[in-house]
């Protein structure tokens, strides 16, 4: 793997780790904040069921003692003793008044008509619920009934006592009748956001009351299929997201039972006050995490452009600067590779060595710019024909080098396919005059049966070049040295 890769790799795997971390985190946070809401509605609803218990207790501590000023005998309609029947009356609607939104109160015998009372005495009062209820379970002293919206009176609740005789039979009962604009009192106090919004029903869904108050909505039944659910099981409190029934708003609601009383407490809480710390703390790690990225690309940016520096000077220093073919350290590098190979193989291996021939005669004839380019062209043609195993280089001046994995023959036949693509390969100069090339090549070949001596070899291979060069040019000369020769 290249530098370049290993540290594109690293960078991968930094933006993706950092990713699935962000990820998480924004997961887990909104777990998080989604929990604590949570926390909040369990804790609010829990609060006003405390609060309606204790009232209950007290309305519950009023009935009991107006039990203590009843006795049987006194429940009678209509009343035999009118004086006994007023002062029994007066004492009880004194203990009514106690409580502050208690609107009636009502004595009934045990068929449950009205003996005493600030409303219409002498009424038949056993189809409602609590006489049924304390009637027919003897079980049962004590019941606070479903909303109640009577045509006459405000939208109530009837709180009731039982009043038994010694052996549990039942006597009568007595009642009061609370306004449930009390539970507003309650509601107002809570203190909650603007768009937050508290509610008490009934566990036959009916609104009792509601914070913000909306006139219209008290005693109408909530159709909620999640509240309803709710009341119909065993649980106590439920958290879950739905529109509000009343105005439609989509809030996040906590309903809780309020213990042995048939009250639901529901607080909605607008998601968008605490999604807005979620958003805050989401827009923070995302921000956080793109100065990340940006710093890593930038760091990513800079290192890849000094290793490619580093690669691009390399590459300078191995290759010649006038014809970009390798230059003599790059050729003793991939030589001795090459050797290593043959040797490894015990198969021939043979060095070219290639000198232009006259070169002089050309710069002299044709400048120096001239012979550059008939030096580049040269280049060119022996890159041409050799293979990519073949180690090729600029060897200095007009010489060339080449060291194959051949045989004599083979590399015989190389020497002449450079000289025919020369020889073929005319130099137009810039003033249209055309300059032909040839060369002369020294080869030494040897088996690499036993270890390849590269400057024995280039020797070998100088010398072919220089007895041929001394008598003629254009031809190829080449040394086999026997085992002795070596
Ligand atoms: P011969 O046939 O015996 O090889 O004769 P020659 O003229 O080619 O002689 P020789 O090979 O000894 O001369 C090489 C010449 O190449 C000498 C030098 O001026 C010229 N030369 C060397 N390097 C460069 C170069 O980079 N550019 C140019 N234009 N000329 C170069
Ligand atoms: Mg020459």
């Amino acid at each position: 793997m290249s530098a370049e890769h290993r540290i594109l790799a690293v960078y991968i795997s930094l933006c993706a780790v950092t990713l699935v971390l962000l990820v998480g985190f924004l997961w887990t946070s909104q777990k998080r904040i989604w929990a604590a809401g949570e926390n909040q509605l369990s804790y609010s609803t829990d609060l006003i069921a405390e609060w309606i218990d204790s009232a209950f207790v007290a309305s519950d501590f009023v009935l009991r003692d107006m039990v203590g000023h009843i006795t049987p005998d006194e429940l009678l309609f209509p009343h035999p003793d009118p004086i006994r029947h007023s002062a029994l009356s007066e004492l009880l609607d004194a203990r009514r008044q106690s409580l502050p939104h208690a609107f009636l109160y009502g004595v009934f015998d045990a068929n449950c008509i009205v003996t005493h009372g600030n409303a219409v005495l002498g009424f038949d009062a056993s189809d409602r619920e609590y006489c049924e209820k304390l009637r027919d379970d003897p079980k049962r002293n004590s019941i606070v009934t479903h909303g109640y919206a009577s045509n006459v009176g405000p939208l109530n609740v009837t709180h009731a006592r039982a009043l038994r005789d010694a052996n549990d039979e039942f006597l009568g009962i007595v009642a009061v009748a609370l306004d449930v604009r009390f539970f507003d009192e309650w509601l107002q106090n809570m203190g909650v956001g603007p768009l937050d919004a508290l509610a008490i029903v009934d566990t036959k869904g009916m609104l009792l009351a509601r914070y913000p108050a909306v006139d219209i909505a008290a005693g109408e039944i909530i159709d909620n299929r999640y509240l309803g659910a709710f009341i119909a099981d065993d649980q106590k409190f439920m958290a879950t997201f739905f529109d509000a029934p009343i105005d439609g708003a989509s809030r996040y609601w906590g309903a809780r039972k309020v213990s042995d009383l048939p009250f639901v407490v529901m607080v909605g809480i607008d998601p968008s006050t605490w999604k807005a710390e979620w958003y805050w703390i989401g827009s923070l790690s995302i921000v956080g995490w793109l100065t990340l990225i940006f710093l890593a690309t930038l760091f990513l940016r800079s290192h890849l452009q000094v290793l490619a520096g580093k690669t691009e000077i390399l590459q300078q220093s191995h290759s010649d600067p006038l014809t970009g073919v390798p230059n003599r350290r790059a050729f003793s590098d991939r030589a001795a590779k090459s050797i290593a190979h043959a040797e490894c193989n015990k198969s021939w291996i043979s060095l070219l060595l290639i000198d232009i021939d006259h070169f002089k005669n050309i710069n002299d004839e044709f400048g120096h710019k001239v012979g550059d380019m008939a030096l580049c062209a040269f280049a060119k043609c022996c890159a041409a024909v050799v293979g990519s195993a073949d180690v090729f280089a600029r060897w200095g001046g007009d010489e060339f080098v080449i060291l194959v994995e051949a045989e004599p023959a083979a590399a015989q036949l190389l020497g002449k396919r450079i000289q025919e693509k020369i020889r073929a390969n005319e130099i137009l100069t810039p003033d249209g005059r055309k300059v032909s090339l040839d060369a002369t090549i020294g080869i030494a070949s040897v088996k690499a049966d036993t270890s390849v001596d590269l400057e024995e070899l280039l020797r070998y291979a100088d010398e072919a070049l220089l007895k041929t060069k001394l008598s003629d040019r254009g031809r190829i000369t080449q040394r086999v040295p026997s085992i002795s020769e070596k």
